[in-house]
């Protein structure tokens, strides 16, 4: 009881540091700071300069700067519009994630430029979590952050934790990887969405390039690495990508797993994901692609 509730008040002090909208987060004093330079926490410092990283690694299909037109499109407020062409291209034009500079425990940004760690620091904080249960001790658990789930070693039994992939065109599960001591995340573009009178579906994922929600033709990505920043990033980045760019990615780097459901309902997953993923019984029909590192 004690971990938990330390690990609880350790989510909140987080979510206090790095919340987009609490006044009295460092993230609002950076994207309130008229251009000045703002010291910040060394934390936050880290989580900022991963991010970063992450924004370069991808080639800015993850942008910390897109907030202004996840705003404009009321991803943040729910008042759900698609903005005009202007609109869009003015805010874009802010868009980049090397507008963002820190050096140590300061940052600055021009006017007009806002950061947004919504598609990291919940990776960020599942490692955090992770690592002060294990501190105490802890050689069993499920932490599950709402699409972030983070695994320390098995089930109390010693069989491997089972986690449900959803199914991105109707409710329950497409099928569940059995993992160990992992982290998998998930994007989906079913998660916050709206719909148009003509029936046009936009999502809040965006690409950073066009400023609309990604359609690279993925519908959903489940990241599955050690470290939930990295697969948390990933997800997000790889969403953007869509599949031919996601599996290009993979085997430049393949220090994770991925499982790709693409919008015409088909799956692809990488070679290590080939037995740990079962789809459910009435997804047998889907057609399974395994990507695979170029054989020489
Ligand atoms: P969720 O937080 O819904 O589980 P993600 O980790 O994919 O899903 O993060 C999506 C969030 O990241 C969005 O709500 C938005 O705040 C932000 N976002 C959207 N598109 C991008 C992008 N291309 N780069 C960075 N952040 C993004
Ligand atoms: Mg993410």
């Amino acid at each position: 009881e004690a971990v938990l509730k330390a690990a609880e008040e350790q989510m909140q002090a987080r979510e206090r540091q790095w919340s987009v909208t609490n006044p009295d987060s460092e993230i609002y004093a950076i994207n309130h700071s008229d251009g000045n330079m703002v010291e910040i926490s060394l934390d936050t410092a880290k989580l900022i300069q991963f991010a970063l990283d992450m924004s370069a690694q991808t080639d800015g299909a993850l942008d910390t700067t897109i907030y202004p037109v996840l705003t404009a499109w009321g991803f943040t407020t729910g008042s759900y519009q698609v903005p005009d062409q202007d609109t869009i291209d003015k805010l874009l034009s802010a868009v980049d994630y090397r507008n963002i500079h820190l050096k140590d425990s300061s940052v600055t940004i021009a006017d007009g430029v806002q950061i947004d760690l919504g598609a990291v620091a919940k990776g960020y904080i599942g490692d955090e979590v992770a690592d002060l249960l294990r501190e105490q001790g802890i050689t069993s658990a499920l932490i599950n952050l709402g699409g972030n789930v983070q695994t320390i070693g098995t089930k109390p039994d010693g069989s491997l934790w089972r986690i449900g992939v959803r199914n991105p065109f109707a409710d329950g599960n497409l099928g569940v990887l059995e993992v160990e001591d992992m982290a998998v995340v998930t994007s989906g573009g079913y998660e916050r969405y709206f719909t148009d009178e003509a029936g046009n579906t936009y999502w809040h994922i965006l690409d950073p390039k066009t400023g609309y929600p990604a359609d690279g033709g993925l519908v959903s990505v489940t990241v599955a690495a050690s470290e939930g920043k990295r697969c948390d990033a990933l997800s997000t980045a790889l969403f953007v990508m869509g599949p031919e760019q996601a599996a290009d990615y993979w085997r430049s780097c393949g220090d994770f797993e991925m499982l790709l459901v693409l919008a015409d309902g088909d799956i692809w997953l990488t070679d290590g994901l080939n037995n740990t993923f079962t789809l459910s019984e009435k997804d047998t029909n889907r057609e399974v692609t395994v990507i695979r590192h170029e054989t020489k």
